[in-house]
Protein backbone atom coordinates (compact mmCIF):
# COMPACT_ATOMS: atom_id res chain seq x y z
CA UNK A 1 0.00 0.00 0.00
CA UNK A 2 1.73 3.49 -1.13
CA UNK A 3 1.72 5.80 1.59
CA UNK A 4 3.14 8.61 -0.98
CA UNK A 5 1.17 11.80 -1.42
CA UNK A 6 1.00 13.29 -5.15
CA UNK A 7 0.41 17.42 -5.42
CA UNK A 8 -1.67 17.83 -8.10
CA UNK A 9 -1.06 21.47 -8.30
CA UNK A 10 1.85 23.27 -7.96
CA UNK A 11 2.92 25.88 -9.13
CA UNK A 12 6.71 25.14 -8.67
CA UNK A 13 8.07 27.25 -12.00
CA UNK A 14 7.55 30.76 -10.56
CA UNK A 15 10.38 32.98 -9.73
CA UNK A 16 9.37 33.01 -6.02
CA UNK A 17 10.95 29.63 -5.83
CA UNK A 18 13.98 30.30 -7.40
CA UNK A 19 16.32 31.02 -4.76
CA UNK A 20 15.70 27.97 -3.33
CA UNK A 21 13.61 25.05 -5.51
CA UNK A 22 15.88 22.44 -5.01
CA UNK A 23 15.50 22.65 -0.55
CA UNK A 24 11.84 23.18 -1.27
CA UNK A 25 12.03 19.90 -3.51
CA UNK A 26 13.50 17.95 -0.88
CA UNK A 27 11.36 19.31 1.64
CA UNK A 28 8.62 17.86 0.21
CA UNK A 29 10.43 14.23 -0.28
CA UNK A 30 11.61 14.01 2.97
CA UNK A 31 7.90 14.24 3.76
CA UNK A 32 7.04 11.96 1.06
CA UNK A 33 5.45 13.69 -1.85
CA UNK A 34 6.45 11.62 -4.91
CA UNK A 35 4.68 13.65 -7.66
CA UNK A 36 4.26 16.87 -8.41
CA UNK A 37 2.24 18.32 -11.02
CA UNK A 38 3.76 21.92 -12.16
CA UNK A 39 0.38 23.21 -14.51
CA UNK A 40 1.58 26.57 -16.82
CA UNK A 41 -0.19 29.60 -16.61
CA UNK A 42 1.26 31.41 -19.77
CA UNK A 43 3.05 29.68 -23.32
CA UNK A 44 5.87 32.11 -21.33
CA UNK A 45 6.27 29.27 -18.59
CA UNK A 46 6.34 26.23 -20.83
CA UNK A 47 9.94 25.99 -21.36
CA UNK A 48 11.32 26.71 -18.03
CA UNK A 49 8.04 23.76 -17.15
CA UNK A 50 9.72 21.92 -19.76
CA UNK A 51 12.98 22.33 -17.98
CA UNK A 52 12.67 21.71 -14.77
CA UNK A 53 10.43 18.05 -15.53
CA UNK A 54 12.85 17.02 -17.82
CA UNK A 55 15.58 17.14 -14.93
CA UNK A 56 13.55 14.98 -12.54
CA UNK A 57 11.88 12.53 -13.13
CA UNK A 58 8.51 12.97 -10.50
CA UNK A 59 7.97 16.63 -11.17
CA UNK A 60 5.02 16.31 -14.26
CA UNK A 61 4.06 19.13 -16.50
CA UNK A 62 1.00 20.11 -17.92
CA UNK A 63 0.52 23.05 -20.67
CA UNK A 64 -1.99 25.22 -21.01
CA UNK A 65 -3.24 29.25 -20.78
CA UNK A 66 -4.63 30.02 -17.44
CA UNK A 67 -7.69 32.32 -17.94
CA UNK A 68 -6.02 35.09 -14.92
CA UNK A 69 -3.52 36.00 -17.79
CA UNK A 70 -5.64 36.85 -20.89
CA UNK A 71 -3.51 40.35 -21.48
CA UNK A 72 -0.68 38.30 -21.92
CA UNK A 73 -2.00 35.48 -24.42
CA UNK A 74 -1.09 36.43 -27.85
CA UNK A 75 -3.42 35.15 -30.90
CA UNK A 76 -1.11 32.81 -32.09
CA UNK A 77 -0.53 30.75 -28.56
CA UNK A 78 -3.26 28.18 -29.48
CA UNK A 79 -1.39 27.72 -32.44
CA UNK A 80 1.35 27.20 -30.43
CA UNK A 81 0.13 25.17 -27.45
CA UNK A 82 -0.92 22.42 -30.42
CA UNK A 83 2.68 22.36 -31.94
CA UNK A 84 4.37 22.34 -28.15
CA UNK A 85 1.75 19.09 -27.39
CA UNK A 86 2.47 17.56 -30.76
CA UNK A 87 6.05 17.71 -29.58
CA UNK A 88 6.54 17.35 -25.97
CA UNK A 89 5.20 15.10 -23.28
CA UNK A 90 2.71 16.40 -20.93
CA UNK A 91 0.28 14.79 -18.58
CA UNK A 92 -2.28 17.10 -18.98
CA UNK A 93 -3.89 20.03 -20.65
CA UNK A 94 -3.81 23.18 -18.34
CA UNK A 95 -4.20 25.33 -16.22
CA UNK A 96 -6.78 26.62 -18.23
CA UNK A 97 -10.92 27.60 -17.94
CA UNK A 98 -12.53 30.62 -16.82
CA UNK A 99 -12.34 32.99 -14.01
CA UNK A 100 -15.37 35.76 -13.69
CA UNK A 101 -14.26 36.82 -10.17
CA UNK A 102 -11.49 38.84 -11.55
CA UNK A 103 -13.25 41.62 -13.69
CA UNK A 104 -13.06 44.88 -12.77
CA UNK A 105 -16.24 48.17 -13.27
CA UNK A 106 -13.86 48.98 -16.53
CA UNK A 107 -14.21 45.38 -17.64
CA UNK A 108 -16.58 44.89 -20.75
CA UNK A 109 -17.93 41.80 -19.49
CA UNK A 110 -19.27 40.58 -22.70
CA UNK A 111 -16.49 40.66 -24.59
CA UNK A 112 -14.06 39.27 -21.88
CA UNK A 113 -16.20 36.38 -21.13
CA UNK A 114 -16.36 35.59 -24.71
CA UNK A 115 -12.14 36.05 -24.98
CA UNK A 116 -11.63 33.61 -22.28
CA UNK A 117 -14.40 30.93 -23.45
CA UNK A 118 -12.90 31.01 -26.81
CA UNK A 119 -9.44 30.11 -25.22
CA UNK A 120 -10.84 27.34 -23.07
CA UNK A 121 -12.97 25.98 -25.64
CA UNK A 122 -9.60 25.64 -27.94
CA UNK A 123 -7.70 23.71 -25.35
CA UNK A 124 -10.63 21.10 -24.14
CA UNK A 125 -10.54 20.19 -27.95
CA UNK A 126 -6.74 20.24 -27.83
CA UNK A 127 -7.11 17.67 -24.72
CA UNK A 128 -9.34 15.20 -26.22
CA UNK A 129 -7.53 15.49 -29.47
CA UNK A 130 -4.22 14.44 -27.81
CA UNK A 131 -5.96 12.35 -25.56
CA UNK A 132 -5.18 14.40 -22.48
CA UNK A 133 -6.70 15.59 -19.02
CA UNK A 134 -7.34 18.77 -18.40
CA UNK A 135 -6.30 20.81 -15.28
CA UNK A 136 -9.11 23.41 -14.75
CA UNK A 137 -9.63 26.78 -13.17
CA UNK A 138 -12.71 28.11 -11.92
CA UNK A 139 -14.03 30.73 -10.55
CA UNK A 140 -17.99 32.19 -10.79
CA UNK A 141 -18.36 29.97 -13.49
CA UNK A 142 -18.28 26.66 -12.95
CA UNK A 143 -22.42 25.97 -14.51
CA UNK A 144 -20.71 27.04 -17.55
CA UNK A 145 -17.74 25.35 -17.30
CA UNK A 146 -20.20 22.09 -17.02
CA UNK A 147 -21.88 22.82 -20.20
CA UNK A 148 -18.74 23.11 -22.23
CA UNK A 149 -17.70 20.10 -21.07
CA UNK A 150 -20.42 17.74 -21.41
CA UNK A 151 -19.69 18.57 -25.02
CA UNK A 152 -16.90 15.96 -24.81
CA UNK A 153 -17.86 12.89 -23.86
CA UNK A 154 -14.24 11.42 -23.21
CA UNK A 155 -12.76 14.08 -21.59
CA UNK A 156 -11.12 13.80 -18.28
CA UNK A 157 -10.13 16.08 -15.96
CA UNK A 158 -9.71 17.81 -12.49
CA UNK A 159 -11.41 21.28 -11.20
CA UNK A 160 -9.10 22.86 -8.81
CA UNK A 161 -8.92 24.51 -5.64
CA UNK A 162 -13.01 23.11 -5.96
CA UNK A 163 -15.50 25.90 -4.51
CA UNK A 164 -18.78 25.45 -5.77
CA UNK A 165 -21.87 23.56 -4.59
CA UNK A 166 -22.59 20.09 -3.60
CA UNK A 167 -24.46 19.31 -7.00
CA UNK A 168 -21.86 21.01 -8.86
CA UNK A 169 -19.48 18.61 -7.31
CA UNK A 170 -22.00 15.71 -8.04
CA UNK A 171 -22.10 16.74 -11.61
CA UNK A 172 -18.47 17.15 -12.39
CA UNK A 173 -17.89 13.90 -10.85
CA UNK A 174 -20.50 11.93 -13.01
CA UNK A 175 -19.29 13.60 -16.23
CA UNK A 176 -15.82 11.61 -15.09
CA UNK A 177 -14.05 14.66 -13.43
CA UNK A 178 -12.05 14.80 -9.94
CA UNK A 179 -11.98 17.46 -7.53
CA UNK A 180 -9.13 19.33 -6.26
CA UNK A 181 -9.05 20.39 -2.65
CA UNK A 182 -6.06 22.26 -1.11
CA UNK A 183 -5.29 24.59 2.20
CA UNK A 184 -8.66 26.79 1.92
CA UNK A 185 -10.44 23.23 3.40
CA UNK A 186 -7.96 23.48 6.64
CA UNK A 187 -9.46 26.90 7.72
CA UNK A 188 -12.47 26.02 10.14
CA UNK A 189 -14.38 29.14 8.83
CA UNK A 190 -14.46 27.45 5.83
CA UNK A 191 -17.62 25.46 6.86
CA UNK A 192 -19.15 24.73 3.23
CA UNK A 193 -16.27 23.20 1.90
CA UNK A 194 -15.34 21.38 5.12
CA UNK A 195 -19.13 20.02 5.03
CA UNK A 196 -17.77 19.27 0.81
CA UNK A 197 -15.13 17.26 1.81
CA UNK A 198 -16.52 15.30 4.16
CA UNK A 199 -19.73 14.16 2.45
CA UNK A 200 -18.36 13.75 -1.14
CA UNK A 201 -16.92 10.26 -2.33
CA UNK A 202 -13.37 10.03 -1.18
CA UNK A 203 -12.22 8.51 -4.68
CA UNK A 204 -13.22 12.06 -6.72
CA UNK A 205 -10.94 14.07 -4.47
CA UNK A 206 -7.39 14.64 -5.13
CA UNK A 207 -4.89 17.02 -2.69
CA UNK A 208 -3.41 19.65 -3.95
CA UNK A 209 -0.84 22.65 -2.22
CA UNK A 210 -1.50 25.45 -5.57
CA UNK A 211 2.02 26.63 -4.13
CA UNK A 212 2.85 29.46 -4.03
CA UNK A 213 -0.66 30.33 -3.29
CA UNK A 214 -3.57 29.03 -0.78
CA UNK A 215 -1.44 28.03 2.60
CA UNK A 216 -3.22 25.92 5.03
CA UNK A 217 -3.70 27.12 8.24
CA UNK A 218 -0.39 26.08 9.73
CA UNK A 219 1.37 27.86 7.50
CA UNK A 220 -0.66 30.90 7.12
CA UNK A 221 0.65 34.03 5.83
CA UNK A 222 4.03 32.18 4.77
CA UNK A 223 5.04 30.93 0.87
CA UNK A 224 3.04 27.68 0.18
CA UNK A 225 5.21 24.38 -0.71
CA UNK A 226 4.71 20.78 -1.59
CA UNK A 227 5.70 20.12 1.55
CA UNK A 228 2.56 21.12 3.53
CA UNK A 229 0.40 18.65 1.53
CA UNK A 230 0.24 16.64 5.04
CA UNK A 231 -2.12 18.88 6.79
CA UNK A 232 -4.11 19.28 3.88
CA UNK A 233 -4.51 15.32 3.85
CA UNK A 234 -5.04 15.72 8.03
CA UNK A 235 -7.98 17.70 7.64
CA UNK A 236 -9.70 15.14 5.25
CA UNK A 237 -9.21 12.53 7.47
CA UNK A 238 -10.60 14.01 10.84
CA UNK A 239 -13.87 15.63 9.00
CA UNK A 240 -14.61 11.79 7.55
CA UNK A 241 -13.59 10.09 10.58
CA UNK A 242 -11.19 7.78 9.07
CA UNK A 243 -7.38 7.23 9.11
CA UNK A 244 -5.13 9.00 7.61
CA UNK A 245 -3.62 6.50 5.84
CA UNK A 246 -6.35 5.57 4.04
CA UNK A 247 -6.91 9.41 2.76
CA UNK A 248 -3.38 9.29 1.16
CA UNK A 249 -3.59 5.96 0.04
CA UNK A 250 -7.08 6.90 -1.99
CA UNK A 251 -6.48 10.12 -3.51
CA UNK A 252 -2.78 9.17 -4.72
CA UNK A 253 -4.81 6.34 -6.05
CA UNK A 254 -7.02 8.61 -7.68
CA UNK A 255 -4.41 10.60 -8.94
CA UNK A 256 -2.61 7.64 -10.90
CA UNK A 257 -6.18 7.11 -12.27
CA UNK A 258 -6.78 10.16 -13.95
CA UNK A 259 -2.82 11.10 -14.73
CA UNK A 260 -0.16 8.83 -16.63
CA UNK A 261 2.52 9.35 -14.59
CA UNK A 262 4.38 6.64 -16.89
CA UNK A 263 4.39 8.92 -20.05
CA UNK A 264 8.01 10.49 -19.60
CA UNK A 265 10.98 9.55 -21.38
ZN1 LIG B 1 -2.99 27.18 -10.48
Amino acid sequence: MSLNLIDTHCHLDLAVFDADREAVLQRALDRSVSDIIIPAVTASHWKNIKALTTKQSHLHPAYGLHPMFMSQHKVQDLDRLERWLQSEKAIAVGECGLDFFIFNQQTNRQQAKAAQQHLFHHQLVLAEQYNLPVILHSRKSLDLILKEIRQYPHLRGVVHSFSGSKQQAHQLIDQGFYLGFGGPITYTRAKKLRHLVSTLPLDALLLETDAPDQPDATHYGQRNEPAFLHPIAQTIAELRGILLDEVIHCTTDNAHRLFDFQTKE
